[in-house]
């Protein structure tokens, strides 16, 4: 027996066959040189790939909208945007017209140097996108070389899929019931392929040291998705001790989710609310039906990253209405833009910035942008005559900053002939953390980000697996930083809506803090609040 120790990415137990998924671009493929008059030809034999790869996307879209969400599916709309991208058609053509070479070669000089422009950019978002484009790269040689299922379409039942990492593409075969456990050499929990496994509850487990090397197709795998531990080939020990682990985890998922709409209190009392972090209308679905108490952080940056040009009022408040309307009385934090240099909204034309976690993001941008912020505040008070909601202020410094963002509300509210509404600030920098006395003068609640504040307190950056054993949310510094929080805040409310929230073994740790407010993934809803109550 062989154990391993990775990250655990989704939760729950899984005992099957390791299947170890090798990639089509570490082959080798057909190398030929073609003559001028074979041009036509082989561009024909490009496009029609390009064609048949879109329909695939659309199928895999469709596929994983009716079995998740439009959102899920959205990952597949977007990659069939990049297929037929001007530029990169243009950069096939004239490849092939310079090179002379096979339509395998062309697409493997072409979509290489895309990723590698990607990959280089100094920009989170364009360096995820290289990853799509490497996944588009894979589906074009598939279907060129002829391959014609992909790997993963006929796995046998109760398979552990054994992988470096895998692209959006793969995971569409999550769908199909055959994959029991997904181990992963490299990935972050914040990749498509861990995001998937989440919302589909195939446990999985990240960041496994050496699993290529160590795991060989046809062993017998045990995951651990709960504590990130994997063993290959397990002794008859283990495997009993792995049964009575699985049936009691079964056993308090069915009564989980039995109990989801009750309310959650410790064994001594304590009452804990367990609301839902949101981004889209699919996510406040998901948290109503998993007994969310509310909606503890909605981030809006969606919406304002899809449109086209600056968003109207009217448009921000469709688009409000349509996500609340399932949260009947039930209150949502509802967050104010938070975006800075790494994302790229067309219609303000950003500065590149060399740091843009340390750059103009969230409401020091929107000071900068007042008519991106006027018709945030104006839509959200629009919308307050309906629904339970709250402004919540992203990126936090100074109490200023909360204090003008009340008073361009209280005269917009005026002017809106509206009631005004409770603001709210975001615990994300250390001197937000620092300041909560002075912050609870002009905010009437808060809520810790833990995923940004940890990042800036451990100086390590919360996407990067490199300083991953920095980034240690669960450490006794947060958790101190937390507690001094609870107690500066006196009566004010506080809610914790970083993932920290979603970490059972720190769930006691957290509560012990003072903080009894939390909130967290919607699905992770039922069995939060079942830990709760075993408190
Ligand atoms: C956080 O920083 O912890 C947080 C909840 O906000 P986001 O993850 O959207 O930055
Ligand atoms: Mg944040």
């Amino acid at each position: 027996m062989i154990q391993l120790k990775g990250k655990a990415f989704s939760s729950g137990f899984a005992r099957g066959i390791a299947y170890v998924y090798s990639d089509i671009l570490e082959s080798n493929h057909a190398a030929y040189n073609i003559s001028k008059d074979q041009h036509d030809a082989e561009y024909d034999r490009i496009d029609s790939a390009k064609e048949e790869v879109r329909q695939q996307l659309f199928d895999s879209a469709k596929r994983v909208g009716s079995a998740l969400n439009k959102n899920v599916a959205d990952i597949f709309l977007a990659q069939e945007t990049m297929l037929v991208d001007p530029q990169l058609v243009d950069d096939l053509k004239q490849t092939l017209g310079q090179k002379h070479v096979n339509a395998e070669q062309v697409i493997g000089t072409v979509f290489r140097r895309w990723i590698r422009k990607f990959r280089d950019s100094p920009s989170t978002m364009l360096n995820e996108r290289a990853d799509d484009i490497e996944d588009l790269y894979r589906r074009m040689l598939r279907v060129l070389v002829g391959v014609e299922a992909h790997k993963l379409e006929k796995l046998p039942e109760n398979t552990i899929l054994v992988a470096r990492s895998l692209m959006p593409s793969d995971t569409v075969f999550l769908t199909r019931k055959s994959c029991s456990g997904i181990l992963l050499e490299i990935a972050a929990p914040t990749a498509h392929s861990t995001i998937l496994a989440r919302e589909f509850g195939v446990p999985c487990v990240g960041q496994v040291r050496g699993l290529i090397l160590k795991v060989n197709t046809g062993d017998e795998i045990l995951v651990d998705g709960n504590t990130g531990k994997v063993f290959v080939n397990p002794t008859e020990v283990v495997i009993e001790t792995y049964h009575t682990a699985r049936k009691k985890h079964v056993r308090q998922s069915a009564k989980a989710i039995k109990n989801r709409f009750k309310s959650a209190a410790t064994t001594n009392g304590q009452e804990v609310t367990v609301m839902a972090n949101a981004s889209s209308s699919g996510d406040i679905i998901r948290a109503v039906d998993s007994g969310a108490d509310g909606i503890g952080l909605f981030r809006t940056e969606r919406f304002f990253l899809a449109a086209k040009a600056l968003p109207t009022v009217p448009e921000f408040r469709k688009y409000l209405l349509r996500c609340l309307k399932p949260l009947g009385d039930k209150s949502v934090n509802l967050r104010l833009l938070d975006i800075g240099g790494d994302k790229i909204i067309p219609y303000l034309s950003l500065p590149f910035e060399l740091n843009p976690f340390l750059g103009r993001r969230g409401v020091r941008l929107l000071f900068d942008f007042p008519a991106l912020l006027k018709i945030q505040i104006k839509a959200i008070l629009s919308v307050s005559k309906k629904y339970n909601v709250r402004i919540l202020i992203p990126m936090v410094t100074f109490a200023e900053e909360v204090k003008k963002i009340r008073v361009m509300c209280e005269t917009i509210s005026k002017q809106m002939k509206i009631p005004m509404i409770q603001i709210g600030a975001m615990i994300e920098t250390p001197a937000a953390a620092l300041a909560v006395p002075s912050l609870c003068k002009y905010a009437d609640f808060l809520c810790i980000g833990t995923n940004d504040l940890t990042q800036y307190v451990m100086a390590a950056d919360r996407e990067s697996a490199l300083v991953s054993k920095y980034f240690r949310d669960d450490h006794s510094i947060i958790l101190g930083l937390l507690e001094s929080i609870a107690v500066n805040a006196g009566e004010t409310p506080v809610t914790l809506c970083g993932e920290l929230a979603v970490k059972r073994d720190a769930l006691s740790s957290i509560l012990k803090t003072g903080i009894c407010s939390l909130s967290i993934a919607p699905l992770s809803t039922p069995g939060i609040k079942e830990a709760v109550r075993r408190l």
